[in-house]
This record gives structure tokens, sequence and C-alpha cells, in this order.
């Protein structure tokens, strides 16, 4: 079996003791691919340079919402070269977090506004991250119809807005949090959105999965996710996990080797 994990943060300092053997033992794992993403402009060098050293690994360069009163007009000259070495493929992680609040909302909109407008310039796909702000998430992506693809990463709204983003272009990606015992919403969009457009993710080191919660995640730990997906579908483990696998290239549009 190989997964996908489609949304790691293993440049966290919480892997610094034990990075390279994690490195090292995730394919053992099946955990053949992984997507590094990027928080802020600092980050983006040492995500290339991840990479380059990895090979089953893909990155992102991106400004975080919680980061995005950093964002100056040569940050987007920053991105576009990264996103020309090689296994460099998507912007990210952008979009707005209206629950932290660390920038200024304003702020948080114009940043990601301009990393929209910069992936759709470059026909690259974008990782999404909206937490608690749904509404105007969708006002901005929907100025860009027709010029989207990419991932809502740890989907949290409802099933009305997953359906719309799959319509605009994108994937979504649900993460350790569909384990939670109360995560009873996500389960019924888990179940019945179209399983074409589905990913699973860690965003380790954090939303770690029942039974680990509490814990550090790791992307070995992507099959409580997996194992509590092919329990909404009453599907099979392995064939699913074939699926998600195959999505995980188009969503990022990578060529499959
Ligand atoms: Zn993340």
């Amino acid at each position: 079996m190989n997964i996908f994990d489609t949304h790691a943060h293993l440049l966290d300092e919480q892997f610094d003791a034990d990075r390279e053997q994690l490195l090292v033992s995730l394919p053992e794992q099946g955990i053949t691919h992984v997507m590094e993403a990027c928080c802020d402009e600092a980050g983006i060098d040492r995500v290339i340079e991840l990479v380059a050293r990895t090979p089953y690994f893909y990155g992102s360069a991106g400004v975080h919402p919680h980061s995005a009163d950093e964002w100056k007009p040569e940050t987007a000259d920053h991105i576009r070269a990264a996103l020309g070495h090689e296994r460099m493929v998507a912007i990210g992680e952008i979009g707005l977090d209206y629950h932290y609040d660390f920038s200024p909302r304003e702020t948080q909109r114009d940043c990601f506004d301009a990393q929209l407008a910069l992936a759709a310039e470059l026909r690259r796909p974008v990782i999404i991250h909206d937490r608690e702000a749904h509404g105007d998430t969708m006002d901005l992506l929907r100025h860009y119809r027709g010029r989207l693809s990419g991932v809502m990463h740890c989907f949290s709204a409802s099933y009305e807005i997953a359906k719309e983003c799959i319509d605009l272009g994108l994937y979504i990606a649900f993460g350790g949090a569909l384990t939670f015992r109360n995560a009873v919403n996500q389960w019924a969009i888990a179940a019945k959105l179209p399983l074409d457009r589905l990913l699973i993710e860690t965003d380790c080191p954090y939303m770690t999965p029942v039974p680990f919660r509490g814990k550090r995640n790791d992307p070995s730990l992507i099959v409580y996710t997996l194992d509590k997906l092919s329990e909404l579908r009453g599907a099979d483990r392995e064939a699913l996990a074939e699926i998600l696998y195959d999505n995980s290239f188009r969503a990022f549009g990578i060529e499959q080797a």
C-alpha cells in the first residue's frame, strides 16, 4: 500500500531530535510521498533544502495567514523563484485564520489574495488554510473561478462549501480531526463527497489522530485517518488508499511515475 501524506510540517522544531530517523523510516511504513507545507518566507528556503535531499518529498512555498503581516511585494518573487526548483509544486499554505487572528484580518485577506493571484498567473495549485473564516475565504476563491487548482487543507466547513470548492477545482483534505469523537459533521461530509476529490493528510506535528491524541503527530499515523475514512465510506481500506494516492498526484498536478 502506498500513501501520500498531502500536508506535513517535518521542519517543525518538534522533529529536531529525530527528523533524520523519521525521514528514513517513512517509506518502509508505506508513506511513499509527503507534501511539506511552508508557513512563512523564512521557511521557503528550508523547504527547498528538505525537498532537494529527500526524494519522496514535494514542497510548497507561501505565507500562512499567521504570518500575513510579513508579506511584501518581493515575497511573490521569492515564491516564484522557489517554484523553479524540482518538486516544489504548490503555493501554500495560504488562507485566512480568524480563530487566532495573529495578523489583522484585512492584512490576511490581502496576503491571501496576492498569493491566489500569483497561483493563477503561474497555473500552480494552492494549499488553503481556512479556520473560522469560511465566508471571506469563499468570497476570495470565487474571484478565481476557472483559474484554481489545489487543496482545501484540514477541511472544517459545511457540505455545501465542500461542494462549491470542488466545483471551483479544489480537492478536500481530511486529517486527524476526522477521528475525533465529536467530528460528527465532518463524518457525514467525508462519507458523501465524490471519492475522486478526497485526500488525506496529517498536518503533523499537529492534529494527531485518535488513539494518539495529545502526542506528537507524524506521517506514519495517517493510517488512522485512512481507517476512519474507509469505515465512513464502507470502502475496502487498500482500494481506498489507492484512490486517495492517485488523487494526491492529480490535486498537485504532479505526473505520476
Ligand atoms: Zn499546516
